[in-house]
């Protein structure tokens, strides 16, 4: 079963430590129960207690010690890191967030040529400490060009470092935070390393947020905080470089966490509602219900197909293939948007359980679930990323490899040596390859819509007064993550060798999603009499199959329904 299912744990491993880990991470969240975590997650209480089971098993370090630093047999290896995520966000998002910052945090030590930074920062790893991000502030959101973080020189080779960060994950403990800002004297951007345990390192406050109910946000001030030589990971163009890198390393980490929260939500909501009669019948008697159910489970096969797949172009990924660049970006902004979709179709479903405190993780579901494609960059950032890539995508195919599953194990040392820059120019392979040998009707009907994409920007494309609207060009950049999207699924389908019903049905609903887009498009902007005309070719049904839906809901949905309750 592609789904985890933490009391019959199924996931492949050549590696048994990576096993170990993923076992004794679900061991501590299944004694520790449900009814401890939604105690802490109302009362905003920090989570000493994992961070000290983390720190006696040395999970991050094992996890995020890449090769060369700490132990020999180290390594960074993205089947195993990716799927962490998955793992520790099925019992809280919270507990994933620790996770992700502390990546974020290493990113910028990692790609940076400070050797001495990081093997202090493999030292901390093995000590069991955490590390911070600090990018964002409080008045600038997305426009990092815009940071008044600064570095002052003093002359004697140190420099003053004052400022303010805001949403700042770890601030409370992170024994290395990399740091974002300007030299004050060039303007120059500059990455440098801090411990928010300095006397200087003033942490003003938690930010309490929805998504991170346990984590720490913080807001931070360093003031007059002094800092040598050894302290700089990086400057000017790569300082910025490595700002981005680091995103697109935390982007990937997200739609994992999403991926891991829907899980725990799904089996939950099956539980309860699959358990319950109303007017003397199951209420899944109501087809509404099994309709639900049934999309709900085939988007998330969907997303983890497409999530397993992305990882394997991430770990393949050198200066001459960058397809990860996009593939992520849309991990990020369209697996989690999937993640949102399902908490409100779950919703419906489960009704009023779904909103109790008291033991119910669905709680914490639908109220965490809309932080997660606004961050790493909001959904429209993403998006707008994302349509630098249409050029290739579509038009200029070119020989590159067949990327095989990746689960050998490996360091993936290319995350550490990511080019930044350049996104106009990064090369495709052709998408039908995904398609052929494929007879299945859906599929064909999709890939129809995917050249008709293709015919729209070949023979109609955006005008410039439109490829100058953002909100226009997010329409269009709709459809092409959805067309990425559909590949992906596909060519993992293939490999993890998805029966046809779940391939058509799925497919069936990314025709649906298309259909919306289009209309959004057509519906919200001008459009000449001819975009118009292929626009509307866009907006077509998938042939009804009620006796396959119903055969899924049976036979994969339904069976679903006491397969985990967790413990209380
Ligand atoms: C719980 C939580 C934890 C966080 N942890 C960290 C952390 O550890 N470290 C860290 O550095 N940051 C962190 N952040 C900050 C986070 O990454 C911010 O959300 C991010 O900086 C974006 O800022 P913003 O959400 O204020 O949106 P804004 O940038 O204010 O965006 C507002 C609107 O403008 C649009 N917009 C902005 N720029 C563009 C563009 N270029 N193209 C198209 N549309 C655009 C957006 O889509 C959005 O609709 C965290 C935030 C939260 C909530």
């Amino acid at each position: 079963m592609l789904l985890l299912n933490p009391q019959k744990y199924e996931r492949e491993h050549k590696d048994p430590r990576a096993k170990e880990i993923m076992l004794k991470t679900i061991d501590f969240f299944e004694k520790k129960g449900l009814l401890a975590i939604k105690e802490e997650d109302k009362a905003f209480a920090w989570y000493q207690d994992y961070c000290d089971f983390l720190a006696k098993e040395e999970i991050f370090a094992d996890l995020l010690t890449p090769a060369g630093y700490g132990k020999p047999d180290s390594r960074w290896d993205l089947w195993r890191v990716a799927e962490f995520n998955e793992v520790s966000s099925f019992y809280a998002l919270h507990y994933q967030y620790l996770y992700q910052v502390t990546i974020l945090g290493l990113g910028p030590i990692f790609l940076s040529d400070n050797e001495k930074v990081k093997q202090r920062a493999a030292e901390l790893l093995r000590q069991g400490k955490f590390f911070g991000f600090g990018l964002s502030e409080r008045a600038h959101g997305n426009d990092i060009y815009s940071n008044e973080m600064l570095l002052t020189p003093n002359g004697d080779g140190t420099y003053t470092a004052s400022g303010n960060k805001y949403y700042i994950g770890n601030g409370n403990i992170a024994a290395m935070l990399a740091v974002f800002g300007k030299f004050s004297d060039t303007g120059e951007y500059v990455f440098f390393v801090v411990d928010s345990q300095h006397p200087n390192f003033e942490c003003v406050k938690k930010i309490d947020t929805s998504g991170a109910h346990c984590a720490y946000v913080s807001e931070f001030n360093l003031n007059n905080y002094v800092i040598k030589e050894e302290d700089i990971l990086s400057r000017g163009p790569q300082a910025f470089d490595h700002a981005l890198c680091t995103v697109n390393i935390g982007k990937a980490m997200v739609g994992w966490a999403s991926i891991g929260e829907v899980e725990h939500a799904l089996y939950e909501c099956l539980h309860h509602t699959c358990n319950r009669n109303l007017y003397g019948k199951p209420v899944y008697s109501f087809p509404h219900v099994r309709r639900l159910f049934t999309e709900a489970y085939l988007r998330t096969i969907a997303m983890k197909l497409y999530a397993l797949r992305a990882m394997d172009y991430f770990r393949s990924a050198s200066d001459d293939d960058r397809r990860y660049l996009m593939y992520n970006a849309i991990l990020k902004m369209k697996v989690c948007l999937q993640g949102e979709k399902i908490a409100t179709m779950l919703l419906d479903v489960v009704g009023a359980k779904g909103m109790e405190q008291a033991d119910t993780f669905m709680e914490m579901f639908i109220r965490d679930t809309p932080m997660m494609p606004r961050l790493e960059g909001t959904a429209h950032v993403n998006m707008v990323l994302v349509n630098k890539f249409m050029k290739y995508y579509f038009f200029a195919h070119e020989e590159m490899p067949v990327i095989p599953k990746r689960d050998d194990i490996g360091n993936d040392e290319y995350v550490f040596k990511q080019k930044g820059g350049k996104l106009g120019t990064v090369r495709f392979a052709d998408y039908h390859k995904a398609y052929e040998g494929v007879e299945l009707e859906n599929v064909k009907l999709f890939l129809g819509l995917v050249e008709t994409l293709r015919d729209y920007l070949a023979t109609t494309p955006p005008s410039a007064e439109q490829a100058a609207n953002i909100d226009y060009m997010i329409g269009v950049g709709e459809l092409l993550t959805l067309s990425a999207y559909g590949q992906l699924i596909m060519e993992n389908a293939k490999i993890y060798k998805i029966e046809d019903d779940i391939i058509e049905e799925i497919f069936a609903f990314l025709i649906r999603d298309w259909a919306q887009n289009a209309l959004f498009l057509r519906a919200t902007f001008d459009n000449s009499a001819d975009q118009r005309a292929l626009i509307n070719s866009m907006i077509i049904d998938a042939p009804l199959n009620g006796e396959r839906f119903e055969r899924i809901w049976e036979t994969q949905v339904l069976t679903l329904k006491d397969v985990y309750v967790m413990p209380q």
